[in-house]
Order: C-alpha cells, then sequence, then structure tokens
C-alpha cells in the first residue's frame, strides 16, 4: 500500500507557484489577486477562509478577506459582488459557503462573471467542464485528479465508483473521471444516498472516491483488493488520545481499509490540502487570462 500525501503534492504545487510569481514580478505583470468574502462567523467557514489567505500569502499572491455581518441583506451582497466584478484589480473571488439563510446562494452564484468565479461554481462554468472547455475546474475534484496524476496512477478503462453527487464534489468528479483525457478515461458509477446496496458496486471499484459526509462510512469489507481509495470526507470526532479532545477522520475506515489498497488518501493531509491549491492555480489562471 501507497499512500498519497497531499500534503507533500501541494507543498510542490505551492513552490511552482511561488516560482511563477517570481517570474511574473520580474517580467514586470500582475501578481494574482484572489478575494474571499466571508458572511457571518460560521467557525469553519472562518477557517477554511484562513487558510485560502494563508496559502495566497505563502505563494506570494495578493489576497483580500472581505468579512460583512451575518445581518447583512441579499441586495447588500449582491452590491459587493457587483463591485468585484467591475475590479480590475482582482483576478477572482469567493464567497464563502454556506450564507446566512436569508441569502439566496443561488442568487449569488448566477451574480458571479464566471471569468472571476475561480470555485468554478458558476453554471456557465460546470457547462464548459462538461464540455471539456478550458474552464476553472471546482478545486476538490480538480485536485483529485492532480493527486492521481503525479502518482501516475493509471486510471484508463478503470471502473471508477465516486460516492455522492454533490454539486461540489461527487457530480463534477465523476464528470472528470468520465472525460477523454489523461488521468480520466474511466467507466464511471456514480452512488448517493438512494443507491440500494452500496456495497456491490464499492467492491467493483478500482478507484473508490467516497464524498457522501459520514465518518468510517466505508469499511474493509466493501473494498477491492489492490483498490486505490480516495477519501474527501473529514469530520472531528472525540478522542480520549489527543489533547484537544478531538482528531481528524474521512468517510473511511482508514485503519482497516488501508491494508487493501494499492493507493489510499489519508485524512488529514490527503485531500484537503490539494483544494486549497487546485483555487490557487485557479487564480493563476485568472490572472494570466487562460480560461
Ligand atoms: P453533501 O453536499 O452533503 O453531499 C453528500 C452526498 O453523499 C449526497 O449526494 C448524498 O446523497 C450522499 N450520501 C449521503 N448519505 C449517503 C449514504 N448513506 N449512502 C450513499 N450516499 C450518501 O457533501 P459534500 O459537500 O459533497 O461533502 C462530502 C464530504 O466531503 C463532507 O465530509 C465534507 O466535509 C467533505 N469535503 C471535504 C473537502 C476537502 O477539501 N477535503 C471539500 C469538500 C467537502 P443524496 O444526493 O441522495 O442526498
Amino acid at each position: 500500500m501507497e499512500l498519497i500525501d497531499g500534503k507533500k503534492i501541494s507543498a510542490q504545487i505551492k513552490q511552482e507557484l511561488a516560482d511563477e510569481v517570481v517570474r511574473l514580478k520580474a517580467e514586470g505583470k500582475k501578481v494574482p489577486h484572489l478575494v474571499a468574502v466571508l458572511v457571518g462567523n460560521d467557525a469553519a467557514s472562518e477557517t477554511y477562509v484562513a487558510s485560502k489567505v494563508k496559502a495566497c500569502r505563502e505563494v506570494g499572491f495578493k489576497s483580500t478577506e472581505l468579512r460583512y455581518s451575518a445581518d447583512m441583506t441579499e441586495e447588500q451582497l449582491l452590491e459587493v459582488v457587483e463591485k468585484l466584478n467591475a475590479d480590475t484589480d482582482v483576478d477572482g473571488y469567493i464567497v464563502q459557503l454556506p450564507l446566512p439563510k436569508h441569502i439566496s446562494e443561488q442568487k449569488i452564484l448566477l451574480a458571479i462573471d464566471p471569468d472571476k468565479d475561480v470555485d468554478g461554481f458558476h453554471p456557465c462554468n460546470v457547462g464548459k467542464m462538461v464540455t471539456g472547455l478550458p474552464i476553472y475546474l471546482p478545486a476538490t475534484p480538480a485536485g483529485i485528479v492532480e493527486l492521481l496524476k503525479r502518482y501516475h496512477i493509471p486510471t484508463q478503462g478503470k471502473h471508477c465508483v465516486v460516492i455522492g453527487r454533490s454539486n461540489i464534489v461527487g457530480t463534477p468528479m465523476s464528470v472528470l473521471m468520465s472525460r477523454k483525457a489523461e488521468y480520466a478515461d474511466c467507466t464511471v458509477t456514480i452512488c448517493h444516498s438512494r443507491t440500494p446496496d452500496i456495497k456491490e458496486y464499492t467492491l467493483q471499484a478500482d478507484i473508490l472516491i467516497v464524498a457522501l459526509g459520514k465518518p468510517h462510512f466505508v469499511t474493509a469489507d466493501m473494498v477491492k483488493e489492490g483498490a486505490v481509495v480516495v477519501d474527501v470526507g473529514i469530520h472531528r470526532i472525540a478522542s480520549d488520545k489527543t489533547k484537544s479532545g478531538f482528531r481528524l477522520a474521512g468517510d473511511v475506515d482508514f485503519e482497516n481499509v488501508a491494508p487493501k489498497c494499492s493507493y489510499i488518501t489519508p485524512v488529514p493531509g490527503g485531500v484537503g490540502p490539494m483544494t486549497i491549491v487546485s483555487l490557487l492555480q485557479n487564480t493563476l489562471k485568472a490572472c494570466k487570462g487562460l480560461v
């Protein structure tokens, strides 16, 4: 079994991005600028935004954090979005989800200029992804493809089973793995909460991508010998072995599943660090006008 080390690969990519920033500066060109919009004070969202801003600084990107209180109105947030769309200094921006209940996430998403939508969530960008046009790929699925690529894991003709069909992970993941491309070209099965007997499908998976948000859902008896397992889930679970009283766990029972795998991603240190570098890669693309 080989561990897919997302921490190591993300550090390599950050170095590549930092080198690119040095080149851009030397050529007198603009440095990529990412803006993160945070509404309210959801603890998880605060952590995600802080790590995105920190990652930008590490590679030399310009980053701005815009914070608003939870009682901001939808109209006020739409005004912020319009300003960001018009600001030529801003290459890309993200509006951190979830938003407070009185703000329609869909309305906000549709108002974002697709050229600045470095999360790749705007329907225009999803459509381009599906038709194989150059575009910002959604960060988590793109990070997973990058891991398969950097570990030279063969995917062509393999059976890839994806558990979960969310708009940000499962569905785009299934699209990317089925595309006619290197590190894709799979036959894909997508499972969700209405799939009866998931084990019947997971046991057929050469590549199993798990993104359903249930700790330790995938157990050793559900995995084929030699499979590649990618665990997207991330959960804080109680632990009497750590000072903090909790530890991070994925959707896969790592300890028992790992011995059966050819490759597996750990949690933490697998998919998570790749999500952030994918966002940085999209921001660089935006800055260079590659999309
Ligand atoms: P989500 O929007 O809640 O979607 C979960 C999906 O799993 C849904 O399609 C749901 O099916 C399916 N599902 C739920 N229970 C199931 C079951 N018992 N059997 C089969 N399918 C089931 O979640 P998400 O945003 O995709 O995130 C999934 C996990 O990944 C979460 O733990 C999240 O924290 C994590 N995550 C990690 C990263 C990272 O960077 N590491 C990034 C994003 C998300 P239905 O459609 O039928 O409801």
